[in-house]
């Protein structure tokens, strides 16, 4: 399994893309999970061709993490797709997203490509990827998800604090990217993640490695600062590409010296 991060960036981010990446399998499967204003540019910096997504996950429908939809998808109209989609949503969250993909074609009212959409369960499957899902909590339902693919698995939050339902989820991950808003303690009730809980929840979870993302820009210096001192834990960002295969061959070490991974 490979993970590009495309945004690492929080909602208002001047300096990061909007949080998202793209999980591949060994078989040029891709999936783009979330899809935020400025997610977009980066797809298409990567030269990344209109067919070769297959799949879109909405962890819920901030518009940090789908408003890019209609400019993606307009993209992959222009250039004229004919692969089909599919787009994994919660059902109560579809609505604005099938606005967004009539604002791509308007006024067209069809694509050249089909579009399935499904409803995002509690357990899943996709060819041969296992997925499974939990809500962390936040300010509107998101789900984070896990996938396992062989004998990989690899954890990504969204947005939200992790709940016990999240961390049941992250349990023994090889990777897992956590949001983290915050470098001081937020309240318990908080919609969002913080640094002292990070370094909680690599202990409490058993994650081999924990990225963090989705910072607020005044928080990065601050992290960045003392993140070295908790192996195990590291700061994601944008264009940062991880093989699980690369990682577990070396048994993680390469993020015990520098907290760095090695492949950037
Ligand atoms: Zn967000
Ligand atoms: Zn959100």
């Amino acid at each position: 399994m490979k993970i590009d991060v495309i945004g690492c960036g929080s909602a208002f981010s001047t300096i990061n893309n909007t949080s998202s990446i793209i999980v591949k399998d060994n078989d040029e499967n891709q999936w783009l999970i979330d899809c935020g204003p400025t997610v977009p540019r980066g797809i298409w910096e990567r030269g990344i061709g209109p067919n070769e997504i297959n799949v879109i996950y909405f962890t819920h429908i901030h518009p940090d993490h789908c408003s890019g939809l209609a400019a993606l998808l307009n993209q992959w109209k222009s250039f004229e797709r004919t692969e089909p989609l599919d787009i994994f949503c919660q059902l109560e969250q579809r609505k604005p997203l099938e606005q967004l993909l009539a604002l791509a074609i308007w006024p067209e009212n069809e694509i050249s490509f089909e579009i399935h959409w499904n409803d995002i369960q509690m357990a899943f499957s996709w060819k041969h990827w296992q997925l499974a899902t939990a809500k962390t909590q936040h300010e509107m339902d998101n789900c984070s998800l896990r996938i396992t693919l062989e004998d990989q698995v690899f954890f990504y939050s969204g947005d939200g604090r992790p709940t016990a339902a999240t961390k049941a989820l992250m349990q023994g991950a090889d990777m897992a990217f956590q949001e983290c808003a915050s470098f001081e303690a937020l309240e318990s009730s908080s919609s969002h993640g913080d640094y002292p809980d990070c370094v909680k929840l690599l202990v409490e979870t058993g994650v081999q490695a924990l990225g963090i993302y989705h910072c607020f820009d005044s928080a990065i210096p601050k992290i960045e600062s003392v993140i070295a001192d908790t192996d195990g834990l590291f700061l994601s960002r944008d264009g940062l590409c991880l093989d699980l295969t690369e990682l577990k061959a070396l048994q993680h070490k390469v993020f015990s010296e520098s907290n760095k991974p090695i492949n950037q």
